[in-house]
């Protein structure tokens, strides 16, 4: 098990918008190692040796003042036109609610627009669950992000921000990054695969690839291309990521129904993709997510069916018991509904693990983030094109 990365007490703290060494118009967070060396020779003639310095001083400590580096110190001017021209302001935490299992926090992005993360302690350290988009196109029933429809994807620096924000403004000891907040991570792939690579960067927020979940509706696309890049090693390629597939359901009719993804491929589409799927270790899994709707998808021949179409898989169920959105027609199982069906899919021979809810009261648990009033009440500002 990897030792924690300690987070620098000495360093300045950077709160949000306050501003910070770098005040130039370019998100700095947009940039992986070797892009922002490729900038730093592009604009200013300097290579790694800046442009590394600055990347570690910023990721591990969230010190972004080049001035304050030594490697710089020969060389204000530098250090004068490095400020002028990245930004480094981490959004301002809009909310913050929770309990004593996990607490969600907002941040206000520059449309006025928030994304939606929640921290999740766990035995040894803290996981933290991000958005890759401000609402999601997917339309899953169940689901308190669809219920607010598709605002925007995220860039690569805002999905980055928020793991930034967890670290070093909320101080928390995050070293598991799991992409099922709000959005579709397959509908925004390079964004989130450049802010995958940021995040496991070893020089900076070292977060292993295999610390890191992209969690997918079942996006045979995505998937498709993901298993191209999956087949090389990090840190150019993602066979250490893992992937998290949301079946929710054991045939066609069902899914169908609930996840309106299923119209456009089907469950034997999504076998043949993830058939395909290379897994880097002989012990890695797919991991299958299975939210347990009661009456819906939780009987013994659900169980059955779905221990049936993973069959020739690798992969392990997560049992998700659903945590109702607002007025959802849907119930959760109560508990023995749960330890049944995890039984019956156990007998049928699929492994699988219940997984335990953290932050249901404070609508921070999965499927629960999404803020309908945004939608409504869209700024004209949020509404216009990037420029
Ligand atoms: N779009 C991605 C990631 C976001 S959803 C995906 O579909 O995987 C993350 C996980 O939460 C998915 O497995 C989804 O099925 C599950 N989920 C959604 N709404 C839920 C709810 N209300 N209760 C429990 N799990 C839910």
């Amino acid at each position: 098990m990897r030792s924690p990365d300690p987070v620098d007490a000495s360093a300045p703290s950077i709160g949000p918008g306050v501003p910070s060494g770098l005040i130039g118009p370019d998100d700095i967070l947009r940039y992986d190692y070797d892009g922002l060396t490729a900038e730093f020779d592009r604009r200013f003639g300097k290579g790694e040796y800046h442009a590394g310095a600055l990347f570690r001083s910023l990721y591990r400590r969230g010190a972004s003042d080049p001035g304050a580096l030594p490697e710089f110190s020969a060389n204000p001017s530098l250090a004068q036109s490095v400020r002028g021209a990245f930004r480094y302001s981490l959004p301002e935490i809009a909310g913050r609610v929770g309990d004593e299992t996990a607490y969600k926090f907002l941040l206000r992005l520059r449309d006025g627009y928030e994304s939606e993360s929640v921290v999740i302690p766990m035995r040894q350290y803290k996981s933290l669950c991000i958005s890759s988009q401000v609402g999601c196109k997917m339309g899953c029933t169940f689901c308190e992000t669809a219920q607010m429809g598709y605002l925007r994807s995220l860039d690569a620096g805002e999905i980055v921000a928020q793991v930034m924000v967890a670290r070093h403004v909320l101080k928390e000891p995050i070293q598991n990054v799991v992409f099922m907040g709000m959005g579709e991570p397959m509908d925004n792939l390079d964004n989130v695969l450049q802010a995958i690579r940021i995040l496991s960067d070893q020089r900076g927020l070292n977060i292993a690839q295999s610390a890191i979940t992209l969690s997918t509706v079942g996006h045979v696309d995505g998937i498709n291309k993901l298993a191209a890049l999956a087949k090389n090693p990090p840190p150019h390629g993602f066979s250490r990521l893992r992937l998290a597939v949301s079946l929710n359901a054991p045939n066609d009719e069902i899914r169908s129904r609930i996840m309106p993804v299923n119209r456009q491929w089907k469950l034997a589409d999504l076998k043949e993709a993830l058939r395909g799927y290379p897994l880097a270790h002989k012990d890695d899994f797919l991991f299958m997510e299975y939210v347990l709707l009661a009456g819906v998808n939780d009987s013994r021949e659900h169980a059955i069916e779905v221990a049936e179409y993973l069959r020739d898989l690798r992969a392990c169920v997560n049992l998700i018991p659903y945590n109702p959105r607002l007025e959802s027609p849907f119930g959760r199982p109560d508990k023995e509904g749960v330890a049944h069906f995890y039984r019956w899919l156990m007998e049928a021979g699929q492994y699988c693990r219940i997984r335990g809810t953290k932050g249901k009261d404070a609508m921070a648990a999965c499927g629960q983030l999404g803020n309908r009033a945004l939608k409504r009440t869209a700024r004209p500002a949020a509404m216009a094109p990037a420029s």
